[in-house]
């Protein structure tokens, strides 16, 4: 039996990170609603309990709550922000609105000889974002941190197993949180730390196998970290028995549809089957005359589905389909925690309709990204596809904006090649989040050779970005920037002008379309 933690989510911005957090203490850990039955979480037999922040004031009438019942469970409970102050107000502490709301980063002083604040500096910075405040911790706690405005930033009775702490020690900018989370889980829940990468591999591999024993199972690759991942995964549990269809849609980058040929097919280090399906010129004809962006973004997944389908078709039925999708897709699916966004999975598509299986594997399922990339790197996978950026599953098509023609995608191919090889010489390659050329759909006059040019616009864009809800064009040094200017006037023919983008998101998207 794996140690777990439990993350009970009260609806705060950071829920996901307080779980990925916990884990690289080591420690398994999985986020549930608030609405979760006590009876439920009994069953699970947790290690130890987080409370979430959450944007609502516990005090008022229909707020989230919890029962007083899951702290007298023997399990140790941190609350941390709006799972603090409820914490204190179920046991009969008092909590109010603020005369001073905090936002920000702010200095905290610590009582180091709290369990939890064992190895922290007495005074540490940490990200706090309340405006409400414990105003009188309950009875039997002891306050062990406080800021000028916050008498209790946190309060704790360690016969008890509880702790509330109102700043948020799972944000970064709270420079000792990662400590602060480890003395929890680690220190007082007792957790030896047994979730590491290469046993969940090895676990994986076994387990597979077994579920699977002589079937088939099917395997749509994108090239993408997850599915990649998840190919080799199953090859490695079951070698031939699994067939991996790869569609070149040819709105891959330059190159791309070979390097996942050269990884997976029959000269790559992996025993599976391998079906490439090149429908480039398929995809570029449903494209033809196509400018609105919804629509091209459907043409090209509905197009997905029949070259899926008809390779599914020759294979026949399959035992097994197997899906990329990983924990964030789980949480946000609204099955694991508060989070009300639905996402649609584009890069899967809605293929279980249309392929004759039994069912679904998800080796991938209890994974954040970071941790797929660590498997993947287990696994062996080439560092390049493992620290690939993120694509769309559209690709290039909605990187060229309005219509989409083949001529436009090797423009677009050839700008983007260009600066990527200019950003990796620059040594940038690792320290930018997301870059990428796309081609506007913007033609302007210049003067090449003496000669009037009437050619299109490249548009580059960089962005830096923790967690890509929200990001910041990168600072990109000028003379990198020059060089790719010229070398993409130089070589790309149609191309007469070469701009960066400025727009950080919001307002802007990462992506044009
Ligand atoms: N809504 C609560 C407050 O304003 C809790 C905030 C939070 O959890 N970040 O204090």
């Amino acid at each position: 039996m794996r140690e777990k933690v439990i993350v009970i989510d009260f609806g705060g911005q950071y829920n996901q990170l307080v779980a990925r957090r916990v884990r690289e203490c080591n420690v398994y850990c999985e986020i549930y609603s608030y609405k979760t039955d006590i009876a439920k979480i009994k069953d699970m037999n947790p290690k130890g309990i987080i409370l979430t922040g959450g944007p609502n004031s516990c005090y008022e009438q229909g707020a989230p709550s919890c029962t007083e019942e899951l702290f007298n469970l023997g399990i140790p409970v941190l609350g941390l922000c709006y799972g603090a102050q409820l914490m204190m107000l179920v046991l009969g502490g008092k909590v109010e609105k603020a005369p001073v709301r905090e936002y920000g980063k702010i200095e905290v002083s610590v009582n180091t000889s709290s369990a939890l604040f064992e190895g922290v500096s007495p005074t540490t910075i940490c990200w706090m974002s309340h405006n409400d405040y414990i105003s009188q911790p309950a009875p039997g706690f002891d306050i062990c941190a406080r800021t000028a405005d916050c008498p209790v930033a946190a309060a704790e009775s360690p016969a008890l197993g509880l702790y509330a702490i109102q700043f948020h020690p799972e944000v970064l900018h709270t420079k000792e949180g990662t400590k602060m989370l480890y003395n929890f889980v680690r220190g007082i829940c007792g957790c030896s730390g047994d979730w590491k990468m290469d046993s969940f591999v090895e676990n994986s591999i076994k387990s597979i196998r077994e579920k699977v024993g002589n079937g088939s199972v099917l395997c749509a690759l994108s090239g993408g970290v997850d599915s990649s991942v998840a190919a080799v995964l199953l090859s490695k549990a079951i070698g031939k028995q699994l067939t991996c269809v790869f569609v070149d849609h040819g709105l891959l980058r330059k190159n791309e549809g070979d390097e996942v040929e050269a990884v997976f097919g029959p000269d790559g280090p992996y025993k599976l089957n391998f079906i490439r399906v090149n429908a480039q010129k398929r995809y570029y004809s449903k494209l033809a005359g196509v400018t609105e962006p919804e629509q091209k973004r459907k043409i090209i997944g509905e197009e997905f589905i029949r070259v899926f389908e008809e390779e599914a078709k020759k294979i026949g039925a399959v035992d097994y389909l197997v899906q990329g999708t990983i924990y964030p897709d789980v949480v946000e699916s609204g099955l694991g925690g508060e989070s009300a966004v639905i996402k649609s999975h584009h890069n899967v598509g809605g293929l279980p309709d249309y392929v004759d299986f039994k069912e679904i594997i998800e080796p991938l399922r209890d994974l954040f990204k970071d941790e797929v990339r660590k498997a993947g790197l287990e696994l062996g996978i080439p560092d390049n596809l493992v620290y690939r950026q993120p694509f769309p599953g559209p690709g290039l098509g909605i990187r060229i904006i309005g219509e989409v023609t083949e001529e436009k995608v090797r423009i677009v191919q050839d700008a983007d090649l260009i600066y990527r090889e200019e950003i990796a010489k620059a040594g940038l390659d690792r320290s930018i989040g997301q870059y990428f050329a796309a081609l506007t759909n913007m033609r302007s006059v210049g003067v090449m050779g003496d000669e009037r040019t009437y050619d299109y616009a490249v548009a580059l864009r960089a962005v830096n970005t923790v967690d890509f809800m929200t990001a910041e064009s990168a600072e990109i040094p000028f003379e990198v920037l020059q060089k790719v200017m010229s070398r993409i006037i130089n070589e790309v023919k149609g191309v007469n002008r070469v701009m960066y983008d400025l727009t950080s998101k919001p307002p802007g998207t990462i992506e044009f379309e």
